[in-house]
């Protein structure tokens, strides 16, 4: 392994593929390279440790393992699913089948489900729910721009990404209450963005599959989130007889006269000379390696304005009792509210004691919180887990931990949509791969891991290994599916 890190010469070295990036995306493209075309990968990350956006640490003051923020898996991380499989880490997810998700709504907790039915029938057992908050009018009101969701392809959906979604859902009829109880806060959810600041494809691209596809569920990682597949990558890189470069960024790329790939730039000034790149680089760090040598082509996807970074605050409360038997709970969209979803880890992670509660909850595009102070995140987050929790208000806090985090994924914006690169570039030999390329999933862990797989098909084409490891995105199930058609209804 040692035979790419000889600082004592600074001499070049030499690899079969040269990853930028240690986050998912990078490192499933070396897992599936490694192992499954026995090629020598080298990966360098520039943090000293592996993860990116979905990275843990020790909590010194406890010994716990802590995540940048806590992540949710679901039934459809298909490509994550498919490397947990590969690197042997499967057996780590906690799945909660039933309920689907407990939303508190004003003081109501309120189970919803997704029942394994032919949709859109799956959404009858919370039909009750939906009406304890809303009246029939409001619910009716979701007709037209259901049906719309109902028919529309993926070019259908892109055509509409100019569109913001907040005026796209008034255009078609829906009711300011609709939009507050059910829009907005599931589009922040799992889009991250207001959705006067989401592309309407982005939310359509959703919808579709809320409406159309049943029995889906979420899971949450019983190890530090990183553990989950991190080491698994690793294993699988060295085994093949690469190297995982930690404290190492990219610098620059290196090209041919021809201006095909042929290598990168170190920090420290290594050069790793490679027959194939891949970029697994969030985009705004995609232009500080690109900016001399691979031109505009690439150069144009690291413009800020054009991927905005979602910022996100989360918030981690240490209690010396059990206040919760739940995994999982999230607060429907209120104004003024700091938190989005919630979680107790006593519930899911095993090696926590089960006689206190580990509670982390996330504030999503935190743009107002980003300010505030430590002080008042864990106080405000302490008041919103007592609506759900009452005990919490009594409890003693032993300890609390926020981490600030700048991008957790980038804003769907309008415009965004039809921006994310596909894995091939226009410099022969270098491939991009990030959960912000163009996967037909919204950023996620589930997108970067199949961004990582798609990539790593063109690499492994490029050595003529035909590999097949990028599983498509979900799609609509009969009798939605049998409805879509060509072509986009406004
Ligand atoms: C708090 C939080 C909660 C989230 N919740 C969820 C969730 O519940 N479910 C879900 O699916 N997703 C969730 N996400 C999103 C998910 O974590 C990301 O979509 C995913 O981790 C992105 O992976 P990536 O590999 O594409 O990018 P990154 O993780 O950003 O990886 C890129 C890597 O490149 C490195 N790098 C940058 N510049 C260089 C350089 N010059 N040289 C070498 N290395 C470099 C970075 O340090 C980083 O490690 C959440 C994210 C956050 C932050």
């Amino acid at each position: 392994m040692d035979r790419f890190v000889d600082r004592s010469t600074l001499g070049d070295i030499t690899a079969d593929v040269v990853i930028a990036g240690g986050g998912i995306a990078g490192l499933s493209c070396a897992a599936w390279l490694a192992a499954d075309c026995g090629l020598r990968v080298l990966v360098v990350e520039k943090d000293d440790h592996l993860g990116g956006r979905a990275a843990s640490c020790l909590d010194t003051a406890t010994g716990d393992a802590v995540d940048i923020g806590p992540h949710v898996l679901t039934s459809e991380h298909r490509n994550f699913l498919a490397l947990l499989e590969r690197v042997g880490t499967i057996g780590q997810v906690h799945w909660q089948p039933d309920p689907l998700i407990t939303l508190l709504d004003g003081g109501r907790q309120l189970r919803m489900h997704a029942p394994r039915w032919p949709p859109p029938l799956h959404g009858l057992p919370n039909l009750r729910n939906a009406l304890r908050c809303m009246s029939w009018r409001d619910l009716m009101s979701n007709m037209s721009i259901a049906w719309t969701a109902a028919r529309l392809d993926e070019p259908g959906t892109l055509a509409l990404d100019d569109l913001d979604a907040e005026s796209y859902l008034r255009l078609h009829g829906v009711s300011g209450r609709s939009i507050d109880w059910f829009w907005r806060s599931s589009m922040l959810a799992l889009l991250n963005a207001p959705l006067a600041e989401c592309s309407a494809a982005a939310v359509m691209r959703v919808f579709r599959l809320m409406l159309g596809r049943s029995g889906y569920y979420f899971g949450f990682p019983k190890v530090a989130l990183a553990d989950l597949y991190a080491p698994g990558c690793r294993r699988a890189v060295e085994a093949a007889g690469g190297h995982v470069q930690t404290s190492c960024a990219a610098r620059s790329l290196l090209a041919t006269a021809s201006g095909a790939f042929e290598g990168m730039l170190l920090e420290g000034g290594r050069i790793v000379r490679a027959r194939a790149g891949v970029l697994a680089l969030p985009p705004q760090a995609l232009a500080a390696v690109t900016h001399d040598t691979a031109g505009a082509t690439l150069n144009r996807f690291a413009n800020g304005a054009w991927f905005k970074p979602c910022a996100y605050v989360s918030t981690m409360l240490w209690f010396d009792t059990k206040l919760t038997s739940e995994c999982f709970w999230a607060r429907v969209w209120a104004e003024g509210d700091l938190n989005t979803d919630f979680y107790d880890l006593s519930n899911i992670r095993p090696e926590l004691p089960r006689t206190g509660s580990l509670i982390v909850a996330n504030a999503i595009h935190a743009d107002e919180a980003w300010t505030w102070g430590d002080a008042r995140l864990v106080a405000q987050t302490r008041r919103e887990l007592a609506d759900f929790a009452p005990a919490a208000a009594g409890a003693l806090l032993r300890h609390s931990r926020v981490h600030r985090i700048p991008m957790a994924v980038p804003c769907p914006a309008p415009g965004t949509e039809r921006l994310r690169p596909a894995a091939r570039t226009t410099v022969p030999g270098l491939w991009l791969a990030g959960d912000w390329t163009a996967t037909g999933l919204p950023c996620s862990m589930e997108s970067a891991a199949r961004s990582g797989a798609l990539a790593a098909e063109h690499v492994a084409a490029a050595f003529g290994i035909g590999l097949r490891r990028a599983l498509p995105p979900p799609s609509t199930q009969w009798p939605i599916a049998a409805l879509t058609h060509s072509g986009s209804r406004r």
